[in-house]
């Protein structure tokens, strides 16, 4: 596996995301909603630099299924989700690949009568986006290979790692030969 961001890199990221966030929110209200599960660590890294009044609620979606690097159709589910009437959203996810899940998930969120939705990602795939919409604050821009780490998975293997790497061809391999996970969750 191949180092992309290293922990320390990471860090420095996410205090720079929430930095752009306490800019432009400043004391209001805010509900953080996360993208299970790949959102995870990001998520409990940046609320804990927030200021004012937090909420926390989480989405699931996935376009991956199994063992599989590449996205599949789209699967939501939003039943853990508190009423968001009049409310200022701050929508949490690991990536942004085609940008198809953001833009789906942005369109639900609006639908549920959110007053405002912004949108936060770790990493932006280049040269990927595939939608109109782009995210508000993007934490680092990597080429396009497939990541792992920091809470992105490979078929439910390497989310736990503190560093973001790319999977590489031994690697899947690696994987396929330890069994470490086959419930195939993948991508969420
Ligand atoms: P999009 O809808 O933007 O194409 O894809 C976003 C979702 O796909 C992310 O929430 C993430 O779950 C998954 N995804 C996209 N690229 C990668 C990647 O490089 N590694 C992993 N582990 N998941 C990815
Ligand atoms: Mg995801």
């Amino acid at each position: 596996m191949k180092i992309l961001l290293t922990a320390e890199q990471l860090a420095e990221g996410i205090s720079r995301l929430a930095q752009r966030v306490r800019d432009d929110v400043g004391r209001r209200p805010i509900t953080v909603v996360g993208v299970l599960t790949g959102s995870i660590v990001l998520v409990s890294d940046l609320i804990r630099r927030l200021e004012g009044p937090v909420r926390v609620s989480m989405v699931w979606a996935s376009s991956y299924r199994g063992a599989t690097t590449t996205p599949g159709r789209l699967e939501l589910r939003l039943d853990l989700l508190p009423d968001l009437a009049g409310q200022e959203v701050l929508l949490v996810d690991d990536i942004f690949d085609t940008g198809r899940t953001m833009e789906a998930l942005v369109k639900e969120l609006r639908c549920r009568g959110a007053k405002q939705v912004r949108s936060l990602v770790l990493l932006r795939k280049q040269g990927r986006s595939e939608v109109e919409i782009k995210p508000d604050f993007v934490g680092f821009d990597i080429p396009d290979a497939f990541a792992v780490g920091y809470g992105l998975d490979y078929n439910g293997a390497w989310r736990h790692l503190p560093y973001l790497a790319e999977l590489e061809p031994a690697d899947i391999h690696e994987e396929r030969d330890s069994q470490i996970d086959s419930d195939g969750d993948s991508g969420t």
